[in-house]
Formats: structure tokens, C-alpha cells, sequence
């Protein structure tokens, strides 16, 4: 299982950070980063991302 997240196209929103401050963190470029594995929880984030930045692998 892996987390990603498309730096391209990440904006930088911050709307992944709030729902799992866990998983994901703002890099000092202003973009997400992984920094956690809670697949659950990325996936919440991943539908709540306003890009589709983010990218949960079986
Ligand atoms: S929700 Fe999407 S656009 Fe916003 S910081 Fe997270 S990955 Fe980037």
C-alpha cells in the first residue's frame, strides 16, 4: 500500500494536513508530503482534495 501525493499538482491547500496531521505534512515548499501510512484516513483526504492530488495504491 502507498501514499502519494502529485507534487505537480498539489496547491498546497492544507486540507489534507487538517484531516490527517498524521499522513500528511506542509513541506517548507508548500506542498504535502507522506509522512504516515493511515490508508483510512488518506482516502478521506484524497476525496476531499480540491486537485486530486492524492493517491492511495492497493
Ligand atoms: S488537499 Fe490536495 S492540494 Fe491540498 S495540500 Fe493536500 S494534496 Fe495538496
Amino acid at each position: 500500500m502507498t501514499i502519494k501525493v502529485d507534487q505537480n499538482k498539489c496547491i498546497g491547500c492544507g486540507r489534507c494536513t487538517e484531516i490527517c496531521p498524521d499522513t500528511f505534512k506542509l513541506s517548507t515548499a508548500g506542498k504535502s508530503e507522506v509522512i504516515g501510512q493511515n490508508k483510512d484516513c488518506a482516502m478521506k483526504a484524497a476525496d476531499q482534495c480540491p486537485v486530486e492530488a492524492i493517491f492511495v495504491d492497493e
